[in-house]
């Protein structure tokens, strides 16, 4: 007899090369957002928008759709967008004017271990109708809303933290949809961003603080809601603005966009690692490019921590705008020391426990030619626990440099984030435990210098650095202050920074 399987399980979870780092030591945006109304085939714009979003989320995808004579339609996958929704047999199965679509990496619930049934979009049918959602961010009291929905009645399809929102959707007694929208989400704490459908409004919903980001656009006689701007770019699409913290949108085709505040007004608290790592480059957030804004961390990071040295050379892909902006600032050349292998992507096969082991240098290598002799300063977009930059610096020295320096264009990361990124447990992360000199001493180089978090504020645009005492953004990673009180983990155990 065959071994019997889930039907909810993939056959076999693919290896992701592109993802290859030394025991998880990167930090994970985990979803990516896009929604469209009133264009034809809704759903292959939105697996062009999912496929510039992939970046937020490389583990699994799915595209909910609807039209009058088949009613809603769904396709959940395991991989990347490319490699599902580019197939004309499934795209024919998602008809219709409007469609949202989720990429993710892996929300709370079942990380590294994702079942479809907690793929997103959800979809529930509700008496005036079906709507599916897709959430971009993380629910810090989903544990307690989850108890009290099952308690009175409600079965859960998934173990996703979004799927709270559809059952407290459910729940309420309002006549309309956003209606009911707007009771849930009041019910909810922590970061989303969320895009939702009925059959004919497209709705969007950013967190009264605007943690996680959402934007609109137009494309033709359409509109559509992403998570970033680089993805209205590929459709084509027209940046209109940022959907506001604490604002919902309610779009048709017919009539346009309908705003709505259900929120308290509360000062905005946007993540800025969204400006260090998650977001694209080519993507505009607050009206500055992102490129610029990494450029500008790398100019702070120079007059903050100069360093004699022969060359500049970022750590591909996401050190790479600081590092020319330290080298611009500096003055000494920058060069490509460190070349990433752009074609690793995902296999079935299971690699040997040898290739396993060689851990970052399947992704990365060294421009020996370049290298040799030179004291090299390396600019690194974050030191998570330490263990991929190690590798890195060995793989510099072996190459015959004479000097290794990091710079760092994020301050040191102590705390993890509850918000919608995946990071490890406080205890794994090295500055967590570790002073600025310890860790240089930990990962042996001849310097180790950080951007101080005034810095990086005045990277992004605020001149006179962080306000203590009212945040511009949020910063919990690295201030340890967290703007929204991560209740399911303070259940769990996790102490914050006024208790240690
Ligand atoms: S804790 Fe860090 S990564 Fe998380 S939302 Fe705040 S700034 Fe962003």
């Amino acid at each position: 007899m065959p071994p019997l399987t889930n039907p909810l399980m993939p056959p076999a979870h693919p290896f992701d090369f592109d993802a290859v780092t030394e025991d998880g030591d990167t930090l994970h945006e985990e979803c990516g957002i896009f929604g469209v109304v009133g264009v034809t085939d809704a759903a292959n714009f939105v697996a062009l928008g999912l496929h510039a979003l992939q970046h937020r989320g490389q583990e699994a995808g799915g595209i909910v759709s609807y039209a009058p004579d088949t009613g809603f339609n769904s396709a959940r996958r395991f991989g990347y967008v490319r490699d599902n929704f580019t197939k004309q047999s499934l795209m024919e199965t998602l008809p219709g004017t409007i469609a949202i679509g989720h990429v993710r990496y892996s929300t709370a619930g079942s990380k590294g271990q994702t079942a479809i049934r907690d793929v997103q979009p959800f979809f529930g049918e509700f008496s005036m109708g079906g709507a599916a959602i897709a959430h971009n961010g993380n629910i810090t009291n989903a544990n307690a809303l989850r108890r009290e929905l099952i308690e009175r009645g409600s079965i859960f399809q998934s173990s996703s933290d979004s799927e709270c929102i559809i059952h407290l959707m459910a729940r309420s007694l309002q006549r309309d949809i956003p209606a009911r929208m707007e009771d849930a989400l009041r019910r909810v704490e922590g970061a989303f961003s969320v895009v939702a459908m009925t059959r004919t409004k497209l709705i969007g919903v950013r967190d009264p603080l605007g943690v996680r980001p959402l934007v609109l656009g137009k494309v033709g006689d359409g509109w559509c809601l992403s998570s970033e701007t680089c993805a209205l770019d590929i459709i084509g699409a027209e940046f209109v603005r940022e959907i506001e913290p604490g604002e919902m949108v309610v779009i048709t085709a017919a009539k346009g966009v309908e705003s709505i505040r259900p929120f308290r007004p509360q000062p905005p608290r946007f993540c800025i690692f969204e400006h260090v790592y998650f977001s694209r480059p080519d993507s505009i957030i607050g009206g500055r490019s992102v490129y610029e804004t990494r450029r500008q961390i790398g100019v702070e990071l120079a007059r903050e921590a100069p360093m004699d040295a022969d060359l500049v050379c970022p750590v591909p892909d996401s050190g790479t705008p600081a590092a020319i902006g330290f080298a611009h600032e500096s003055g000494i050349p920058y060069g490509m020391g460190i070349i990433r292998n752009q074609y690793m992507g995902r296999t079935f096969i299971e690699p040997t426990e040898q290739i396993r082991n060689m851990g970052v240098r399947l992704k990365l290598n060294v421009n020996r030619a370049l290298i040799q002799g030179k004291r090299v300063i390396l600019v690194d977009d974050s030191v998570v626990r330490g263990t991929t930059s190690r590798k890195i610096k060995e793989m510099i020295l072996d190459a015959g440099a004479a000097e290794v320096h990091f710079r760092i264009a994020s301050p040191p990361t102590a705390w993890p984030c509850f918000y919608g990124v995946d990071t490890p447990q406080r205890e794994k992360l090295l500055a967590a435990t570790m002073s600025e000199d310890e860790m240089r001493v930990h990962l042996g180089v001849d310097s180790l210098k950080f951007i101080s978090l005034d810095g990086l504020y005045r990277a992004v645009g605020e001149a006179q650095g962080r306000n203590a005492s009212c945040p511009q953004y949020c910063d919990a990673c690295f201030s340890g202050e967290y703007p929204v009180k991560p209740a399911d983990m303070l259940e769990q155990g996790f102490k914050m920074k006024a208790a240690e």
